[in-house]
């Protein structure tokens, strides 16, 4: 490696990715334990889920929502709603809006917990010394005891002809206007929750997926409920598709897929006004020159840590996406706050470390599911048919009392339970509110508890979750 002429500071603690993991571990480390930290961030400060993640995304969601909502309103008597239209233009200003107020507070949270925030992009230059480019072309080089690395991800594209027509989930939120036709490609739970969104708002929407249902590392109930209530949507799936290029008419901006499907041949067309690639995301490392100090990341890019987010080199550490474990926002934070204190607070934490097992996770899909633990073919699989049993409960929840059967929403509930003493493994729940249902079983099931547990808690009438309390 060649010399390093100057090193413009050094740090106790030198983080690269300001986003979940990064800020929750830069900050617990200076907060709590007084350590001299620094956040190098390439982009925005919040990273994934605060600009093109989770909180836009759930915006669009409450509108979408609100969308369902206000057609179901007539039903409980609401007169004279008119046909209410929506104006995502407004509705984008809006919540781009609030996400550049989050970024000045989360910026605000470093000075407060003095952290120092330096903007650019780093590169390791060396074990412990890693460069930073910022916007203007500077370099400064930096130096850190030592150095965590969470830099996340980027949504994936595919190589075909004409892939760069399309957008990604990062281009679903820079949409100036609605799409009147959108296709989407993609099985996993963010192309699910975006054509639920679109269709909600009243777009005309295709979804593409490779096999015959979507979510599939879901539950197969989930799946199946799911998929069939988009169809029901007028959701278009096409099941066990390929997309062979996309052409754009620059004229008019119409893009057309040249595709097959189940029940489309080869060389078949379809036209839409937008194209959202959402078939899978790959870490950001191939910039970080990660050769310098030798870390090592696996087939795909992503970062090898052990249990304890530890790489390879020792005083390097890693976490949150670009790990590739658990992809989701309380799981980089969790993990980034125990390696602070495990790093930072001294003996009583020296094995301090996240358990990546029973991490509950919801999609916002149309309605919501929330899942925990295992599903029903893992379960057997783990612990032998004989062993497991399965809790089913199906309903129509009592919000749709009031509406036709078209319109009902289904809900399903399904709790996996083990052995003799009947432990639950496994939760599954898809209807309204699940997201906020699955949160306080969550801990019931993070601490062990056995259906007879459910069973002894009073259910609360009438919810839908009292259903889970009460499954025979
Ligand atoms: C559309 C969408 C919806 C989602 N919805 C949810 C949800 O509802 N709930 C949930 O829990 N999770 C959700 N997620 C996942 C969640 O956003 C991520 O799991 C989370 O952001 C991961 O945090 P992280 O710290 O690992 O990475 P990130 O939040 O991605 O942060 C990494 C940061 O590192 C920066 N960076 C990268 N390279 C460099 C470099 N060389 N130098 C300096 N900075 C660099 C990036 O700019 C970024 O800011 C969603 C993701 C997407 C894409």
């Amino acid at each position: 490696m060649a010399p390093i002429d100057k090193i413009e500071e050094e740090f106790d603690y030198l983080v690269i990715g300001g986003g979940s993991g990064g800020l929750a571990s830069a900050r617990r480390a200076s907060k709590l334990y007084g350590v001299k930290a620094a956040i190098i961030e390439k982009a925005r400060l919040g990273g994934t889920c605060v600009n093109v993640g989770c909180v836009p995304k759930k915006v669009t969601w409450y509108a979408a929502d609100l969308a369902e909502k206000l057609k179901e309103a007539k039903h409980y008597g609401f007169e004279n709603i008119g046909t209410p239209t929506f104006n995502w233009n407004e509705h984008k200003t809006k919540r781009d809006a609030y996400i550049h107020r989050l970024n000045g507070i989360y910026e605000r949270n470093l000075q407060n917990d003095k952290v120092t925030y330096i903007a650019g992009i780093g590169s390791f230059v060396g074990q412990n010394e890693v460069e930073v480019t910022a916007d203007d072309g500077t370099k400064k080089v930096y130096r850190g005891k030592k150095i965590l690395i969470a830099v996340g991800g980027h949504p994936d594209i595919p190589k075909i002809p004409g892939a760069e027509h399309g957008l990604t989930s990062d281009g679903f939120f820079e949409l100036e206007h609605q799409p009147k036709r959108v296709a989407l490609v993609g099985a996993g739970y963010i192309a699910i929750e975006l054509a639920g969104m679109f269709r909600a708002l009243g777009s005309e929407v295709h979804l593409f997926i490779r096999h015959d249902s979507f979510l599939r590392s879901f539950d197969p109930m989930v799946q199946e409920v799911v998929t069939k209530h988009y169809e029901h949507m007028g959701i278009k799936i096409h099941r066990q598709s390929s997309q062979q290029a996309i052409h754009k008419d620059e004229s008019t901006g119409t893009l057309t897929i040249d595709y097959k499907d189940k029940d489309a041949p080869d060389g078949s067309k379809l036209e839409v006004d937008t194209l959202v690639w959402a078939i899978g995301r790959k870490p950001d490392t191939p910039w970080l020159g990660l050769d310098k100090p030798g870390v090592q990341v696996d087939a795909q890019g992503y970062v090898k840590a052990d249990d304890y987010q530890n790489t390879n080199v020792t005083d390097i550490y890693s976490l949150g996406d670009v790990v590739g474990k658990v992809e989701l926002t309380p799981v980089a934070i969790a993990a980034g706050r125990r390696l602070a204190d495990r790093l930072f607070g001294g003996p009583q934490f020296s094995t301090r470390k996240l358990d990546y097992n029973n991490v509950p996770s919801v999609v916002f899909a149309h309605p919501e599911v929330g899942s925990m633990g295992l599903n029903e073919p893992e379960a057997v699989e783990k612990y032998g048919k004989e062993n497991v049993k399965v809790y089913n409960s199906g309903f129509t929840a009592m919000y749709y009392a009031m509406m036709p059967q078209e319109e009902k929403a289904p809900t399903k509930y399904k709790l996996i339970c083990v052995g003799p003493e009947e432990k639950v493994v496994g939760l599954h729940i898809v209807g309204m509110g699940s997201a906020e249902i699955l949160q306080g079983f969550g801990v019931a099931i993070k601490m062990g508890a056995t259906k007879q547990d459910f069973d002894n808690c009073v259910a609360i009438h009438p919810t839908s979750a009292e259903e889970l309390v009460t499954m025979v």
